[in-house]
């Protein structure tokens, strides 16, 4: 307790702002798809990528092999749903300097069990101090601090008796900031065309005649080469797949205690009804070879998102689209559109990625995509809103279609509270992921089918409304699990 005295008293001279949308920030498509590790992006992807970022900071400053002791404090949404979502498991890989997008995931158990019994962590795989996570990682329950309610702060102590605190943000989609530092000073590049809002993306398309996803690779290119990007966006794809594949051949309970059983390969099993496949282009031709009834579509569908979320719930490897619990969203529809609206081609995965990227980031900087910030809206509600758009689009929607599409996917889940049972993102987490890709495919039908001139609402004016709803709603129902199912559902787990 002592460590978390030192931090209250620092904290004291913190000034609070809510409001950290900064003018022209500028956000990558891999800013918005990072590949990870489950279950969450705010509450596994985040700490894990703070944790890295404190002992990178360390070694920069030749301190490294100084340290003799380390405490981590936890504070809000990460103290309530930390168990749950990882949050204790990511922070210690992210110390050992392990990496969320290589390390093999069927290691984590045997690396906790290690550090459990040994007492021993090994900062940045360089230097061996004592460390227990049971008392050195301190879960403050009826704390928060007032930037954000995803707090994080290491506290290192050196053998000359100084002591240095760094306190992290994580604000969501695998975001971090580290206090004091502007959110988008990681990303300091000036883009050709500068977008904060829907009325920006739509100015650059009228003035340049280009689609969403031309304009978000002209900004791209001011990364990276375009050949770069296509190969990356290509990688996250195949990442998504992948996923989605192991999640559909995939048996069992998931961890955490709630004994969820696993649907995805059992509904798979089902629609595949004995048709052979070996590998994932085989499986897609059974698959494409079963006909189109509406339910058959809609059975797939909802297989896709079951498997990815299966999988993030076992800690598997995922894409962070734009967060992890909302991870199976934009692979399904994707999946669905490559599966059953005929096309395979790599210049429309590529599109769709693209376009989903951009609307996602649009929403980040009028809004949020944090629950902890705005509950299962800015999650859930934004991936379904992103996979509408660059559905559209990949359909041959006009722009204003697109977005017309982002608009009614995001005005149907105003409101959605975040409380997953026993701080798991497993009920109603997963199911969700269903639901956020069948209203992004009906969506994007309707705007097809719609002429967006006669629209009531704007994609902006829904993003305000979400950000005034979050700002409205009660913090239980920010990833806390203080409400909604997750106090209704009698469960006697540690967690809860
Ligand atoms: S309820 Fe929604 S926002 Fe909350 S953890 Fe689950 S998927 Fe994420």
């Amino acid at each position: 307790m002592k460590a978390a005295c030192y931090i209250r008293a620092a904290s004291l001279f913190y000034i609070c702002t809510n409001h950290f949308h900064l003018p022209h920030e500028a956000i990558s498509v891999f800013d918005m798809f990072k590949i990870g590790v489950g279950p969450s992006s705010s509450h596994t992807l985040g700490p894990w990528r703070a944790a890295q970022r404190f002992t990178n900071s360390l070694l920069q400053q030749n301190r490294l092999q100084e340290v003799i002791a380390l405490n981590v404090l936890l504070y809000g949404s990460l103290a309530k749903t930390g168990k749950g979502h990882g949050t204790d498991i990511a922070i210690q890989l992210g110390l050992g300097a392990e990496d969320p997008v290589t390390f093999d995931v069927e290691q984590i158990t045997a690396k906790m069990n290690d550090i459990m019994d040994m007492k021993k962590m090994v900062l940045h795989g360089l230097h061996e101090i004592d460390f227990d996570p049971r008392e050195d990682i301190e879960f403050l329950m009826s704390e928060s601090l007032p930037y954000h309610p995803n707090a994080l702060t290491f506290l290192a102590s050196f053998k000359n008796n100084d002591q240095v605190a760094e306190t992290y943000y994580s604000i969501g989609g695998g975001f971090v900031k580290k206090e004091g530092e502007k959110e988008n000073s990681l990303n300091a590049v000036q883009l050709p065309f500068p977008i904060n809002t829907s009325e920006d993306l739509l100015h650059w398309c009228r003035k340049t005649g280009m689609n969403i996803y031309e304009v978000v690779m002209e900004n791209e290119n001011a990364w990276r080469p375009e050949k770069e990007t296509k190969e990356a966006v290509l990688n996250i794809w195949r990442v998504m797949k992948e996923c989605i594949y192991r999640g559909c051949h995939s048996r069992g309970e998931l961890p955490g205690g709630l004994h969820v059983k696993r649907r995805a390969d059992h509904l798979n099993k089902k629609l595949i009804a004995g048709k052979p496949y070996d590998d994932y282009n085989s499986w897609l031709k059974a698959m494409q070879s079963g006909g189109n009834s509406f339910n058959y579509i809609l059975d797939w569908v909802s297989c896709f998102a079951l498997a990815v979320n299966e999988e993030n719930a076992s800690f598997g490897r995922v894409v962070t689209a734009p967060t992890n619990g909302a991870a199976g969203v934009i692979p399904a529809v994707l999946q669905y559109y490559i599966a059953f609206c005929g096309d395979n081609h790599t210049d429309k995965i590529i599109q769709f990625l693209l376009t989903a990227s951009e609307i996602g980031s649009i929403f980040k900087k009028g809004a949020t995509l944090s629950a902890a910030m705005g509950g299962c809206q800015a999650e859930i509600g934004v991936s379904s809103a992103m996979a509408a758009a660059a559905l559209t689009e990949c359909m041959g929607g006009t722009q204003r279609q697109a977005m017309m599409a982002a608009e009614i996917a995001m005005e149907h889940h105003l409101g959605l509270t975040c409380d997953p049972i026993a701080g798991l993102v497993q009920v109603p987490c997963i199911e969700r992921n269903t639901m956020g890709a069948i209203k992004a495919i009906t969506a994007s039908q309707l705007a097809l089918q719609s002429t967006p001139d006669f629209a009531k609402v704007s994609l902006d004016a829904v993003i305000k409304t979400m950000w005034d709803t979050a700002l409205d709603m009660n913090s239980k129902y920010k990833e806390t699990s203080d409400g909604g199912l997750a106090v209704n559902i009698p469960l006697s787990l540690p967690e809860c």
